[in-house]
């Protein structure tokens, strides 16, 4: 049974449920002619692969199993089920349900890759389409789909930046990609992982770029940049054309980062900014729901010139016939099995379809705007304040700071984002980008309405408040969620984290 313990609930595993010997499904008994045929089954199996003991399984009923697993799901918050999604840089759009339609379609859920092309010009032809869109809205010139996720992408994107200067016979002096400090996580590690060293550049005052430090920086070791436009703090690096210049002109190469191109579709191509290689979130900006684990999708797109070092195969369209081409004899190689993950591709050609490339245009036109509706409503707010050139409009999303709320009260971001929680919140990211002290990173997306955005500036109020009035209150956030404040130096060991029952129950010094 469910336990009431103070304020939070404790959730029984599933083991923890039922008793002992109840079932709950029935395996039909084998027929006559097949346990005829076969004899008995475990004569069958060689007896070194038989278990000496009966597996520990749950012992539960159908309906046990069934209430658990419900419940479970809706402990989660989703962007359809929640009131509002804010989480910065990960663009939690709604992802319209007819999406799931398409991709859960029989006639691509039950064809096989491996089949004669002839008999899947459909898929082919969405494949080859999407590509088309895809190098249509980032103005480039060629792409892979079969990168799986953002960072797959990056990884795909630095293992071209090797490939092009290994041909030139560079690659023994060009080991560094330059990232700026305001980057996401995964940029420096995706060069790391293709072999680079990672140079970090300051940002200015004004957020962007600091010109003077590129150049200090940039020479005959540089392989390239990586950057997104508009960046981590929602602002468009104005001088994308210059650093682009400055980049290109000491030999290296510009790698755009399009985790955050829900700000700019229809209105600027990162290809025309002077990137060469480009990888986009299909997942993020194309909807698909995502933060789940997946499967996700990071098309990656280069200017003609490092089409050659592309993973094969690409699907290529002659007289109306779609087929797979794997004539690339400088490919880096394969960097997933088949075309990628179809199903977000799917999704991200229903989306496109049924946008077009005004609807794209307005999505992020209605996007950019909610983000600055909001940082010009919070800015002002007691303890709260918009760091790096407060005047500049921000683009999809904004990053305000809590460091004034937390040197006057004691109330962080991190307890914002819990008080948030309380409210039935999601919280926006905090602590992101490391250049902003007790960031609150917030991305509302164009996909909510104007009373979910008064909510969340209502609630954040609120919360601002009580830390003036009663910050503990604050502190002891959040109250009505399912379990209370974690301790997350505990919760990140890993001797304290038991993600199996055997490792339960040796902590818990059960039988
Ligand atoms: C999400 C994100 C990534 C990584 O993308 P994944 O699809 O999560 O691997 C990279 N850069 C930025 C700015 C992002 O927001």
């Amino acid at each position: 049974m469910r336990r009431f313990r103070q304020a939070d609930w404790e959730e029984p595993l599933i083991f923890e449920l039922g008793r002992e010997e109840r079932v709950g499904f029935t395996v039909p008994s084998v027929e006559p002619e097949v346990s005829d045929a076969v004899g008995d089954i475990e004569e069958l199996v060689p007896t070194n692969m038989l278990r000496s003991e009966p597996p520990m399984l749950p012992e539960v009923s159908e309906i046990e199993v069934l209430r658990h697993f419900i419940h479970l799901s809706q402990m989660n918050y989703g962007v359809n089920s929640g009131v509002f999604y804010p989480l910065g840089s990960c663009t939690m759009k709604y992802n319209p349900v007819i999406n799931e339609v398409v991709a859960a379609h029989p006639k691509i859920t039950e064809i096989h890759p491996d089949q004669d092309e002839a008999t899947v010009q459909g898929v082919l032809g969405i494949l080859y389409q999407l590509k088309r869109w895809f190098l249509e809205v980032t103005g480039m010139d060629d792409a892979s789909l079969q990168p799986a996720a953002g960072a797959h992408g990056e990884f795909l994107g630095n293992l071209l930046i090797r490939a092009y200067h290994a041909d030139r016979g560079e690659i023994d002096k060009r080991r560094e990609i330059i990232v700026p400090d305001s980057a996401h996580g995964t940029n420096p590690a995706s060069a790391m992982m293709a072999g680079f060293k990672t140079v970090e550049i300051p940002s200015g005052e004004d957020g962007c770029v600091d010109i003077e430090a590129l150049r200090s920086v940039v020479g005959e070791h540089t392989a390239g940049l990586m950057l997104t436009n508009p960046n981590t703090l929602g602002i468009f690096e104005r001088n994308i054309s210059e650093i682009a210049e400055i980049v290109h002109g000491a030999g290296g190469l510009m790698y755009y980062d399009g985790a955050n191109l829900n700000a700019i579709m229809g209105k600027c191509r990162p290809g025309d900014m002077g990137f060469d290689i480009v990888h986009v979130n299909l997942h993020k900006t194309f909807s698909t729901p995502h933060g789940g684990g997946g499967p996700g999708s990071g098309p990656v797109g280069v200017k003609s010139f490092l089409a050659d070092y592309l993973p094969v195969p690409t699907v290529e369209e002659e007289d109306g016939v779609y087929r797979l081409d794997y004539d690339r004899p400088k490919t880096i190689g394969r960097i997933h099995g088949y075309h990628g993950n179809v199903s977000p591709i799917l999704k991200a050609y229903a989306y496109t379809l049924a946008l077009g490339g005004s609807g794209l245009k307005e999505a992020s036109e209605i996007a950019v705007l909610n983000s600055n509706y909001i940082a010009h409503k919070l800015k002002d707010v007691r303890g709260l304040s918009l760091p790096y050139a407060p005047g500049v409009p921000r683009k999809h999303e904004a990053v305000l700071s809590a460091s004034g709320m937390a040197e006057e009260t004691g109330v962080r971001a991190l307890d914002v984002a819990k008080g948030l929680l309380d409210r039935g919140i999601h919280a926006p990211t905090i602590y992101f980008p490391l250049i902003v002290p007790e960031a609150l990173m917030i991305e509302p997306t164009e996909t909510e309405p104007l009373e979910a955005l008064d909510a969340f500036i209502e609630a954040v109020k609120e919360i601002s408040d009580l830390a003036y009035s009663n910050p503990k209150e604050v502190l002891d956030a959040p109250r009505n969620t399912a379990v209370g404040r974690l301790d997350e130096a505990r919760a990140a060991h890993p001797k304290t984290i038991c993600l199996s029952w055997r490792a339960y129950c040796a902590l818990a010094g059960r039988g």
